[in-house]
């Protein structure tokens, strides 16, 4: 749901933290050394086109390359789970901003540290496009998501999602979905969580539609609609009007105002994945002519 936005420059730390690493069994030979060995001519491609080549170089590979679920050969080179998972999320932790569900913004999935000062963190890392029939893409970096428990687990599983990626840089989920609220009852007026139903719409395509199946997110933001009337009756004590006298008389602009009387953060889209439900508060916003 958001897309993430990666620092500048971080693609070679990546590469150079897998691909050296070493294989007892293999005689201390690293990553790239039996990459180039064994893969390098039948994959058709480099390392760095799998480690961090991006999401649409990724997704030509897969097409290109195929299920390789029956190829120990490649699973034992890309293990993910034994060899590079623990540097993997060590990586994330140091260089990627985490703090929500990039899949659902609905959790927190922060980093933290414990008493005895070691970092642990509140995410999993999904792999997008599956690694279990494409062993070969288990280590990229454009296939990570870092997600909650339940969009990694729970939802995921049963279906993989063929549309784009929060890795992608042509992700445009914030832009093409907005969640609107659609009246159920007959005057046409919000009181309570009955009134209303909340859904995620997507304007002139489908693009997205399978992707908002996928992590059951109309059903899932159901039990926040709590939020949605929450602002709606803030709203109601706030008019333009009541909005313009404050701004008189404190002698902020209004836009101001605004925020300190809705919310400081949701103002600018690149914070959006800082706090939970801040996609819903800001489309909602929109709605109640607020952005
Ligand atoms: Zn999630």
């Amino acid at each position: 749901m958001i897309k993430i936005a990666y620092k500048k420059n971080i693609t070679q730390i990546y590469y150079d933290n897998l691909a050296n690493r070493e294989f007892q069994k293999e005689n201390n030979k690293t990553l790239k050394e039996l990459f180039d060995e064994k893969f390098k001519t039948e994959f058709d491609c480099t390392l760095e086109d799998l480690l961090y080549g991006s999401f649409e170089k990724l997704q030509e590979i897969k097409d290109r390359l195929g299920d390789m679920s029956k190829r120990d050969d490649v699973k034992e080179l890309f293990n993910y789970e034994t060899k590079f998972q623990k540097h993997i999320s060590k990586f994330f932790e140091q260089y990627v901003e985490v703090h929500t569900c990039y899949f659902c913004n609905i959790e927190f999935i922060n980093t933290f540290m414990t008493k005895d000062e070691k970092i642990k963190n509140g995410f999993t890392l999904d792999h997008y496009i599956d690694k279990g029939k494409y062993p070969y893409l288990a280590l990229s970096l454009y296939n990570l998501i870092p997600s909650c428990y339940t969009c990694n687990s729970k939802v995921k599983r049963v279906h993989s999602v063929e549309t784009l990626s929060p890795a992608s840089t042509h992700f445009d989920f914030d832009n093409k979905v907005k969640f609107k609220t659609f009246m159920q009852n007959r005057n046409l007026q919000i009181d309570c969580e009955d009134d209303f139903a909340l859904l995620l719409k997507e304007d002139f395509s489908d693009i997205y539609k399978q992707y908002i199946d996928v992590f059951e997110l109309d059903g899932r933001y159901k039990y926040h609609k709590y939020k949605v009337i929450e602002m709606i009756n803030r709203r109601k004590e706030y008019p333009d009007s009541r909005i313009k006298e404050l701004a008189l008389l404190t002698q902020k602009t209004e836009e101001e105002v605004k925020q300190d009387l809705f919310s400081e953060y949701l103002f600018e889209d690149d914070n959006l994945h800082k706090r939970p439900l801040s996609k819903l508060v800001k489309d909602i916003f929109s709605e109640l002519g607020l952005a």
